[in-house]
């Protein structure tokens, strides 16, 4: 049986995810047994040409160069996945959307000449995308789980509920029922196995909107808690805000 070609692309990122393939240390032999990786330039000097039969892209698209990668990329994968929250809602790069391009950019460079920066959108946003892989960074067992699926022949298990419901199955005690705390966990989509919460911390909402959230409703219950209209915002902003359900958190307020 040929073995399935891999190819993974980064565009506006700060490469965790890619990096997370490189720590499946414990299976990276078995994972190359299954797979032949033909394109990851974080890991290999040779890399191959397409077409390829899955592309991993990692990143939000901030650029007009990245969309043409990215419309290439399409090109060259059978299979394209959206491979990260930056990837899937435009991730971290998106925190600069709310406000004028020219402002950020002149907050971090002193020679705006050379920089031509746009809107972060994931990568939906221009082309066409067969899975996603959600959370900052990917979680491991998702991306075997995937991986499994694709050399199976069967479509990815897809959690459609939040992380409160994996919170629950850990036996945790609920931080916003006891402490007050602001948890993103009944808006989150779960897989990430209520990392956060399970070490005493909120959600911050990483992996974007689970399925039918009510975002309207945990905003009102965060101003019940005491927070500032302006920190219920940034929290629907942090890391999906351009997503329309987490969207609707912020606009609640
Ligand atoms: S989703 Fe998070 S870990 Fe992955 S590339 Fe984006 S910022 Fe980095
Ligand atoms: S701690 Fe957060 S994720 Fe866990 S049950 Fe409470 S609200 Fe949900
Ligand atoms: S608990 Fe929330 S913030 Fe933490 S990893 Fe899971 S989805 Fe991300």
């Amino acid at each position: 049986m040929n073995k399935p070609s891999v190819a993974v692309y980064k565009l506006s990122s700060c490469a965790g995810c890619q990096l997370e393939i490189v720590n499946l240390e414990p299976i990276l032999f078995d994972l190359l047994g299954a797979v032949d990786i033909h394109y990851f330039v974080m890991a290999k000097r040779d890399n191959k040409p397409g077409p390829y039969d899955i592309g991993l892209v990692e990143g939000a698209v901030t650029c007009g160069e990245e969309i043409a990668r990215l419309k290439q990329a399409r090109k060259e994968c059978r299979i394209l996945v959206a491979f990260g929250t930056c990837a899937c809602f435009g991730g971290i790069p998106s925190i600069k959307n709310w406000k004028p391009q020219r402002v950020v950019e002149s907050i971090v460079y002193e020679d705006l000449s050379a920089i031509h920066s746009t809107t972060a959108y994931g990568i939906d946003n221009y082309v066409p995308v067969e899975a996603y892989l959600k959370g900052c960074p990917v979680s491991k067992d998702e991306l075997v789980e995937f991986i499994k699926s694709i050399l199976l022949g069967v479509r990815p298990y897809l959690r459609p509920h939040s992380v409160c419901v994996e919170c629950k199955l850990h036996e945790n005690v609920c931080l916003a029922v006891t402490k007050g705390e602001p948890c993103m966990g009944p808006v989150t989509t779960a897989g990430c196995g209520a990392l956060c919460p399970s070490h005493q911390k909120p959600c911050e909402g990483c992996r974007g909107p689970a399925n039918d959230p009510n975002p309207e409703s945990l905003a009102e219950t965060f101003k019940e808690y005491g927070l500032h209209k302006r920190d219920i915002v940034l929290k629907f902003r942090k890391f999906a805000g351009m997503n329309p359900e987490f969207a609707k958190g912020a606009d609640a307020v």
